[in-house]
Order: C-alpha cells, then structure tokens, then sequence
C-alpha cells in the first residue's frame, strides 16, 4: 500500500443473503467504525441490489456487482447487462472471477468483453486473476497470470486503465482458509505491476491498484495491507459478518 494509491476493501457477499439480511449488513458496515482513507463496497447478489443501492446511496459506501453480460440488451436468459447495473447506481463489477472461470467456464475472451463492456458504461471493473494450486505446484505463476492480464485487458486503453482495478486471488487461497502468506502474495503482486508497466507504462503500473484476495480475515489484514503492493482486500468468506467486515476495513 502506498499513499498513492486509496486502500479498497470490497466484499464479495457471492450467493448469499435474502433482501433483509443483505439489508441488515450493509447498515451495519455504513454505521460502523471505518477508516476515512479507506474506501469500502460491497457485492450483493443481483436479488438484493436495489435494496443495498438505495441504503449505500447516502452513504460512502460503494456498490459492486458479482458479474455481468457484456451486451446492452438482448436474448440471454438468465443474464444481467452493464444498462441494468448502472441504472441501480452500481460503481464497481467483479469480473473474472475464479468461480466464474472454474464453475461456469468463462474464457478470457468473455471477461476481455465484459471488461470493455463495464468500462464503455462507466462501471469500474475488478479483474481477478489467479493460479490454481496445480499450476503453482507446477511453477506456472507467472505465466498464467500473464496470460490472464494480457487477456483479460486487451484492446483497453492506458487512459481507461484509471477505472480498473486487479484482484490477485490465488484460487487455491479462496474460501479454503488457506491464505497467501504476506511475503508471497506481495511478490506476484510486483510481478503483476511489472507486467503492467511492460503492456502499459510507469504511470499505469504506478497507479492501478490490486487487491489481494483468498481467506482474508481481521488476524491477517493488517500484515497484508502492510506490503508495499498490496492495495486492498477482496474479501468473500468475512465479508458476510460486518464485524469480521469492519475488522478487516479497520486493518
Ligand atoms: C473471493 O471469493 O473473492 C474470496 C477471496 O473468498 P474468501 O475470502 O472466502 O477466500
């Protein structure tokens, strides 16, 4: 973390809460305790966005989405697209996650549509990326993460490259309780801003900000927050009780 760059905590809630506990929750966030340099959002699922958007609206709290279709509109049941998001007021769209590569077998190609698609609508996008525990075992870090960002940020220009920002999620630290440890988590996040100043330049790797994410908790936040690289937290698991929420936003 530096000064540079503003330290963000985003919950990813994932499938989880009604519309009265995902209501219940985010009163509890806005009213309690946060850092002011510290920016806080939280992804609802699609059901309980409305709800969480007009309880955020007042407040500094920003919202994100789990996941979108790339297209304005159109024949995809099941989908929800960038017009409907923004419509509810919804800042920031989780994007490539690992869930939606590994569960439901999103290509780089679909999350490069989707990241360009946010980026025209003027939502921020959260790219993750990550290895799998096989190709960590295998040494592979680096190359599938070059991978990722090549594909997952192609055609994006250094411009929009403001509104981006990258969530380094290790996929076998996610929900496993099993985390990166500080050390190692900061150095593929120096790998991923090397990588960005390689695509882009200086400026952009300088500024973009990457979030670590995988069994963040309040026990291992501070020490997370504390490398150099590390400028936030994508926080699934604890996200969902505001305590554990507010401990970790209070790193
Ligand atoms: C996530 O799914 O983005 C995540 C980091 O989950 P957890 O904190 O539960 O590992």
């Amino acid at each position: 973390m530096t000064a540079e760059r503003i330290p963000l905590i985003a919950g990813n809630w994932k499938m989880h809460k009604s519309v009265a506990e995902s209501e219940s929750l985010v009163r509890d966030i806005i009213n309690g305790k946060r850092p002011s340099k510290v920016e806080v959002m939280v992804a609802p699922p699609f059901t309980s966005l409305l709800a969480v958007a007009r309880l955020v609206d007042t407040s500094d709290v920003a919202l994100g989405a789990q996941n979108m279709h790339w297209e304005d509109k159109g024949a995809f049941t099941g989908e929800v697209s960038p017009v409907m998001l923004t419509d509810l007021g919804v800042n920031y769209v989780i994007l490539g996650h690992s869930e939606r590569r590994h569960l439901f077998g999103e290509t780089d190609e679909m999350i490069n549509h989707k990241m360009q698609s946010a980026l025209k609508h003027q939502l921020r996008p959260i790219l993750c990326i990550g290895e799998t525990l096989e190709e960590r075992e295998a040494e592979r870090v680096f190359g599938v993460l070059e991978v990722q960002i090549e594909g997952g940020l192609s055609g994006i220009s250094s411009a929009l490259m403001e509104n981006v920002v990258i969530a380094y999620e290790p996929v076998w630290a996610i929900g496993t309780g099993r985390n990166a440890t500080p050390e190692q988590a900061q150095s593929v996040h120096r790998l991923i801003r090397d990588q960005l100043g390689i695509k882009f330049d200086k400026d952009v790797a300088s500024k973009t900000r990457i979030l670590y994410g995988g069994s963040a908790k309040p026990g291992n936040a501070g020490k997370l927050m504390a490398q150099a690289d590390i400028d936030g937290l994508l926080v699934g698991g604890a996200s969902l009780n505001p305590l554990d929420f507010l401990g970790i936003v209070n790193f």
